[in-house]
């Protein structure tokens, strides 16, 4: 077997992309699936139709014309020596190193082609047979709290950030109550001085920064709730900060525009960043 991979056929076993491949470390990417019959593509110009539409709605450039693809396609038909199967298409916005946001400048699209052949007896024994199904409860991109590389939401999240010369983008849900940012978690000093960040309970990622700062406000003997705030109590607040890996314990002064408290990092979060980061660098191991 033989995959299409970047502008050339490789052995379908030594095919191999990057391991900065936006689509392998973020689901940075869209397919399409197209059935074969008799060596040709199937609902060729819809497939092409939601590819286009898919990559345009992500911003990925278009790899190749339509033309170029439909000859590149049939050659992965042709290889493998497909009469009766599937080819499958995957193009991701391309390799570059490891951030949410978009590459700037834009980095060339990744492209990759596979086919396989389909034993149209076996599949017409088992249509003539009837299947089953069973249900499941609709989750998809509601589970949060799994550390996934199913980060195509906190992708165009975090470029909507960027793109407003903003460093993070907070997720807000149908209540009006923010959840969490696009790679951190948030928290406020409320107007009544208490320090607010969500509950774990919800569908949020339980930051490990975020428990061991609960940890530190403990210590300090500071007022906090595990109760989460609108967009509004946010705006209104005297402190606003994220907590991760990537960026500890990180003053916000504006959100959405609005500028928090007198716009400056506030004591609590300046004071939490100094004894976060005192406190993780002693029990680092
Ligand atoms: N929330 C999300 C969605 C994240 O991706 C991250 C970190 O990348 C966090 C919160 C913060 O988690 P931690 O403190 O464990 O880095």
């Amino acid at each position: 077997r033989f995959a299409y991979v970047n502008g050339r056929f490789v052995r379908h076993g030594e095919a191999a992309v990057h391991i900065e491949d936006r689509g392998y470390q973020l689901a940075d990417g869209v397919y399409e699936v197209w059935a074969v019959f008799g060596g040709k593509l199937a609902d060729a110009a819809g497939h092409f139709a939601r590819l286009w539409r898919s990559l345009d709605a992500l911003k990925i450039a278009h790899p190749m014309s339509e033309k170029a693809l439909t000859v590149v396609l049939r050659e992965a038909i042709r290889r493998n020596k497909v009469v009766e199967g599937m080819v499958y298409l995957q193009v991701t916005r391309g390799v570059a190193p490891r951030d949410h946001a978009f590459p700037n400048p834009a980095v060339p699209p990744a492209v990759v082609i596979t086919a396989k052949r389909v034993d149209r007896a076996v599949a017409e024994a088992k249509a003539a047979k009837g299947q089953s199904v069973v249900t499941v409860p609709e989750t998809r991109w509601g589970r949060c709290d799994i550390k996934s590389i199913g980060l195509l939401p906190n992708a165009l999240a975090k470029q909507v950030a960027r793109e407003h010369g903003a460093v993070e983008a907070w997720f807000v849900d149908e209540m009006g109550l923010v959840t969490e940012g696009a790679s951190s978690n948030a928290w406020i000093v409320d107007a009544e001085g208490r320090l607010r960040t969500r509950d774990t309970q919800a569908n949020i990622l339980r930051g490990i920064t975020r428990s061991s700062l609960l940890d530190v406000i403990a210590e300090a003997g500071l007022p906090v709730a595990e109760q989460p705030f609108t967009v509004e109590e946010a705006k209104a607040a005297r402190e606003a900060f994220i907590t991760g890996a990537g960026t500890l314990v990180l003053p916000i002064v504006r959100v959405d525009g609005a500028q928090i408290g007198d716009g400056a990092p506030g004591p609590v979060a300046t004071r939490l960043r100094r004894l976060y980061i005192e406190r993780a660098k002693a029990a680092a191991i």
